[in-house]
């Protein structure tokens, strides 16, 4: 068997090399690097995919959350709440905007953001909600959208490990992750479900005048050229990474699928575990796993994973350390407020491989050697 890990880029590419070298080959030959064709085609295929109106590329997932909120009107002071228990990019952007980031509890069961504790934590100078949708399962986007219409708030969808994902409303509606608030932000970082070979990020949305604030902001605020209506960043996504997504997007949902067969292999392994929990499969949305993770109860988490190391088996924690304790985020404002349920899973929660290569015989190595732990 060769090494397991964590996510297996190499293998990916194999399957896919003659399409993605010939396409990173045109890019070089075209000398067309920035803003080049690549570019607008991936956008109007990301587009289709998603069904949403309006896809703008920009250079990472921290960039695209940061560009939402400028395009918004974020206006230093006003607050926006999200989910302490995500990757730091979320509340960063919050921070260096000068908005006042809010912090809230997650649902121990789904890890994403708990509606009752979002809905506590709205005061006068709330403006906004970014719900994460961790691990690859959307968030409970029917209560945030209630409430966020209720208090007149915008819902900014932090799609980073979610992209693919579908979510159904009680309606019957069914939308694609990042495509249901105002408006959704995602990563193409190389490990992410949709990776390129290097930094790339999109937002997504369906308003026009938004899609349009959007564009300019990610172009240094410019309406046309060398015209600068507003202070603007410059994020863009390269045409060789925006070529290489191209050709990776068609094999989006069978890469899926990949994942979904691999997390149940897992489920069936370890559904009688009594010291682990397998992931809750929401009924509203599908899951595409960018992590499958587990809880652990009543063992130590840590030398369980240093066990696994041990074995030949790499195993994450995402995320040890809540953000309102972070040096960096730290706040009096969270003394009284009650994180028990994010704790409990910063201290809990373990990362299993999980990529679209993983073989059966992989899964039954790592399944049997978990279980033998105890
Ligand atoms: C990866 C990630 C980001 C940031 O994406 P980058 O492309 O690395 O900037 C933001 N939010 C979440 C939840 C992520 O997982």
């Amino acid at each position: 068997m060769k090494n397991i890990q964590m996510v297996d880029l190499i293998g990916q590419y194999e399957k896919i090399k003659e399409g993605i070298d010939e396409a990173i080959l045109n890019v070089v030959k075209s000398s067309q690097y920035i803003n080049g064709p690549e570019v607008k085609e991936f956008q109007s295929e990301l587009e289709d995919y998603l069904e949403v109106n309006h896809v703008i590329p920009c250079a990472n997932g921290t960039d695209a959350l940061q560009i939402a909120m400028m395009a918004l009107g974020l206006q230093p002071g006003d607050e926006v709440i999200t989910a302490n228990f995500t990757y730091v990019a979320t509340v960063e952007v919050i921070g260096l905007l000068n908005l006042t980031p809010v912090l809230v509890e997650v649902n121990p069961t789904t890890f994403n953001i708990d509606p009752e504790s979002l809905e506590k934590a709205i005061t006068p100078r709330t403006k906004a909600i970014v719900p994460v949708h961790l691990y690859g399962q959307c968030a409970n986007m029917e209560e945030v959208m209630n409430i966020a219409a209720k208090h007149n708030l915008f819902v900014i969808e932090d799609t980073a490990q979610a992209i693919g994902a579908e979510y159904k409303f009680d309606d019957g509606s069914v939308k694609k992750a990042g495509t249901i608030g105002h408006v959704g932000t995602t990563s193409f970082f190389p490990s992410k479900n949709l990776g390129c070979y290097g930094d790339g990020g999109a937002i997504f949305t369906n308003d026009l005048e938004l899609g349009k604030k959007i564009k300019m902001i990610a172009n240094h605020g410019q309406s046309t050229q060398y015209y600068h209506d507003e202070i603007g960043v410059n994020s863009r996504l390269d045409s060789i990474q925006a070529a290489v997504l191209r050709k990776k997007l068609p094999h989006l949902d069978s890469y899926i699928a990949n994942r979904n067969k691999a997390a149940e292999y897992y489920d069936k392994a370890f559904e009688n575990v009594s010291w682990l929990t397998i992931p809750y499969r929401d009924p509203k949305s599908t899951h595409v796993f960018h992590q499958y993770t587990l809880k652990t109860k009543g063992i130590n988490r840590d030398e369980l994973r240093s066990y696994l190391s041990k074995k030949g088996i790499p195993a994450m924690v995402y995320y040890p350390l809540p953000l309102h304790k972070q040096k960096a985020y730290q706040d009096s404002r969270y003394d009284k407020v009650d994180f028990t349920n994010t704790e409990a899973l910063n201290a809990s929660v373990i990362s299993l491989p999980m990529h679209t290569e993983l073989t059966e015989e992989e899964l039954l190595y790592i399944t049997e050697t978990v279980k033998e732990f105890k």
